[in-house]
């Protein structure tokens, strides 16, 4: 945890360009934006994972679903839709190993993901 870049961010300890935050959730723009729109949010707790943290608090990702959507549709993206992704583990792509939601938006994105 102690070298967490995201708990980093939570805690303001690094700089990111924040979006939101509350008591429990973090939302800051992607370093390298796959989007016109990209940004993460995060629960400041720190959890691996989504397995993790729904065995931990089995309504979380509804509330982080919450944030998610309340920012695409203050991005603008909820018209013409958006993308949510949950990268887990080695298979899921995963590289920063505290849970995120990634929002991405302003431009078509093709299926399947590679
Ligand atoms: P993932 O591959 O799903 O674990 O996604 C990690 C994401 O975190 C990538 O899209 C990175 O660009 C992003 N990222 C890594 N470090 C930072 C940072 N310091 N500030 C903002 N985004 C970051
Ligand atoms: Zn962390």
């Amino acid at each position: 945890m102690g070298e967490c870049v995201f708990c980093k961010i939570a805690s303001g300890e690094i700089p990111a360009k924040l979006l939101y935050q509350d008591d429990e959730f973090v939302a800051f723009a992607d370093i390298n934006p796959q989007a016109p729109v990209h940004l993460l949010v995060i629960p400041r707790t720190h959890y691996a994972n989504i397995v993790e943290a729904q065995k931990a608090d089995a309504s979380l990702g509804g509330r982080m679903l919450s944030v998610v959507t309340r920012l695409a549709e203050e991005q603008g993206l909820s018209g013409q839709g958006f993308r949510v992704v949950c990268n887990t583990g080695n298979n899921g792509g995963q590289t920063v190993g505290h849970l995120h939601f990634h929002v991405l938006g302003g431009r078509f994105m093709s299926w399947p993901p590679g």
